[in-house]
């Protein structure tokens, strides 16, 4: 019998699926089952038009023999058929549009991505195969033809016997190398396994003879094997299923079956579009932090079904970075049958979708908010964090979609609140949105800095993340009022007694001066504070950079010694100020000691270092002796 040639580009895919390192070769049971699949449908559409043709849906299957003697698996369908020119044009060209046409060549490499990212239909097959036969009988056709393919080498077609009209695909299973365990793809449990991982959701019945003991009868411990025939898939899924239908419990065990997490989910957004789009959705946001969620390992993305039909196990455009915790899947008729093929074409749809998305998560998120604020409050601190990187990057491209997200701790409500909510409450005199950034609730309330913004009875947010400053630099400003640090340069605060002060600077100023001089090079001014009420001393910051950044741009692997624009500033109200003063006219040594001494102080207040450690205790011990 004559061998026919397959086509150029056909053979280079053969040739890659034979070749395969690809490792989830199990696909190729899904590309199979939806080819299967899809040809049922064709019969379904048909009997739609065609009056001579009913279409009943219980004669229709999919059916998974596995032969162990002979090492073949069989796939089977009751579908639409090939006639003989069908057979050739479809398995011997690559269809139409071409897997390989939209990869260019040095893409392809071994494979990985497209089998990954699209499938490659039929030719997965030649991944787990050494021979693959085809034996099908078209719908209307009287001759049944048998192709068959050891590879690259080409095919053959010849006539064959089969009753009834359906595909068969038969599979020589390879033996098992050091590398692989084809046997696998023989087994029961795990034939079972993948159909119920990948085509858990094809319409028609998939059906496999499981094997099934019972006792003999009259024994205890013999048993009779038989096989019993059971359908491996469940075919209507979740998504495809009415809300109303549905318990919080169907959808926390739907999370857990599909292994989203270990844990329960907060909340689950099911979403039915029917528009210029059609999709279904079930997204989740976990109740706990996925332990590798804050690392590089963490790969966002949404299961890509289509049509019942996985194609894709993390499709990461479909949510933004922001959202990235999310979890679920999406299912769209129309990204459906040659998805593999035409995908690119379609990435509109997809682009579409993942918009729609990632309104809905931003709305069903607010809902969350002000219906159930501790739930909120609960997925804030796991993924709030999240939210604000999600602010600050991208030069703060989607601030606007997130500022109503974020919460921060504070100062008078002792908790959590929206920006909403502290501008909803800011007195008519306050200009500014007061914060003070540092390690913990417990450090930030101690700083001096915040004592006259907090006497003058203004809230304050706390920010305890090192994200929190710099997403907020990015912000700029929150309906319309400006953020500004506690231990910034100008508060905005207007003081009644600024005479007094005036006069306190001018006269101190040459021994500011002389401290300024101390300190050279480690703080940009030395001044009397204004905000300082019961502490003698503290640091501010003028410029961009604040202390808090200054301290964690520095922890950075690759950190340029980046430094803030410092200011010391001294309380005049204090008794220390009279020591300076003394020590000032009488005593430089001991201006000398005293303005160390306090620029420490202020250095260990904000959590940073001290310069010289040894230094300063020696500093000390001069002070008590
Ligand atoms: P795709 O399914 O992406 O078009 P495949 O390589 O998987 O690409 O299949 C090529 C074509 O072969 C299909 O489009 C279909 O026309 C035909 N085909 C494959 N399997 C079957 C089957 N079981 N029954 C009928 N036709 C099939």
């Amino acid at each position: 019998m004559e061998k026919k040639q397959f086509q150029a580009e056909s053979k280079r895919l053969l040739e890659m699926m034979i070749n395969s390192i690809y490792s989830q070769k199990e696909v190729f049971l899904r590309e199979l089952i939806s080819n299967a699949s899809d040809a049922i449908d064709k019969i379904y559409y048909r009997a739609l038009t065609d009056d001579s043709l009913t279409f009943n849906k219980d004669s229709y299957y999919i059916k998974i023999d596995a032969d162990n003697e002979n090492r073949t698996l069989r796939i089977s369908d009751t579908g639409i058929g090939m006639t003989k020119e069908e057979l050739e044009t479809n398995l011997g060209i690559i269809a139409k549009s071409g897997s390989l046409a939209f990869k260019r060549e040095n893409e392809i490499k071994d494979g990985h991505d497209i089998i990954g990212q699209f499938g490659v239909g039929f030719y997965a097959a030649f991944m787990v195969s050494d021979v693959v036969t085809v034996v099908s009988k078209a719908l209307g056709s009287d001759q049944a033809y048998k192709w068959e393919s050891e590879g690259t080498e080409g095919y053959t077609i010849e006539p064959a016997v089969k009753d009834s009209v359906g595909t068969d695909i038969i599979l020589k299973i390879k033996e098992n190398t050091e590398e692989e365990q084809y046997d696998e793809y023989l087994e029961e449990y795990r034939l079972k396994e993948i159909i119920k991982k990948y085509s858990d959701f094809i319409r028609y019945p998939i059906k496999m003879d499981i094997t099934q003991r019972s006792l003999k009868e009259g024994s205890e411990n013999e048993y009779d094997e038989y096989k019993e025939e059971q359908t491996i898939n469940s075919m209507v899924p979740i998504w495809k299923k009415n809300k109303s239908e549905l318990t919080d419990e169907d959808y926390a065990n739907f999370y857990t079956e599909k292994h989203y997490g270990f844990d329960k989910p907060l909340k689950h957004i099911h979403i039915s579009v029917d528009g210029t789009i059609r999709y279904n959705a079930i997204l989740f946001i976990p109740e706990n932090i996925p332990f590798d969620y804050y690392s590089k390992e963490y790969e966002k993305g949404l299961e890509l079904y289509s049509n019942g039909v996985l194609i894709m196990n993390k499709c990461a455009d479909l949510l933004p970075d922001y959202f990235s915790f999310v979890k679920g899947m999406v299912d769209s008729e129309d990204l459906s049958l040659n998805i593999s093929r035409e995908m690119l074409q379609h990435d509109r749809q997809l682009k579409l979708i993942a918009k729609n998305i990632n309104k809905k998560i931003k709305s069903e998120l607010k809902i969350l908010l002000k219906n159930s604020r501790e739930k909120y409050e609960e997925f804030f601190k796991s993924f709030g964090r999240q939210l604000k990187f999600g602010v600050y990057n991208d030069f703060g491209a989607n601030k606007e979609t997130l500022q109503d997200l974020l919460m921060f701790y504070s100062s008078n409500e002792k908790k959590l609140v929206t920006l909403d909510e502290y501008v909803s409450r800011m007195p008519e005199d306050q200009k500014f949105i007061y914060y003070a950034a540092g390690e913990s609730v417990e450090r930030i309330e101690k700083l001096p800095q915040v004592e006259l913004v907090a006497d003058k009875g203004y809230e304050i947010l706390y920010f305890t993340e090192e994200i929190d400053e710099f997403a907020i630099k990015m912000l700029m400003n929150y309906q319309e009022k400006e953020f500004k640090s506690v231990s910034s340069g100008d508060l905005g605060i207007e003081e009644e007694t600024n005479d007094k002060d005036e006069e306190t600077s001018k006269e101190n100023q040459e021994l500011f001066a002389a401290m300024k001089d101390v300190l050279a090079g480690r703080v940009k001014d030395v001044r009397a504070s204004k905000r300082l009420k019961s502490h003698p001393v503290c640091l501010a910051s003028e410029g961009d950079i604040s202390i808090e950044m200054e301290k964690i741009l520095n922890a950075m692997p690759d950190s340029q010694n980046i430094k803030a624009d410092k200011v010391l500033e001294i309380n005049p109200s204090h008794e220390v100020f009279q020591s300076l003063k003394k020590a000032f006219n009488s005593d430089k040594d001991k201006l000398n000691l005293y303005t160390n001494l306090l620029y420490n102080q202020a250095l260990l207040i904000e959590g940073l270092p001290v310069q010289d450690p040894v230094e300063f205790t020696n500093d000390i011990c001069k002070v008590m002796i």
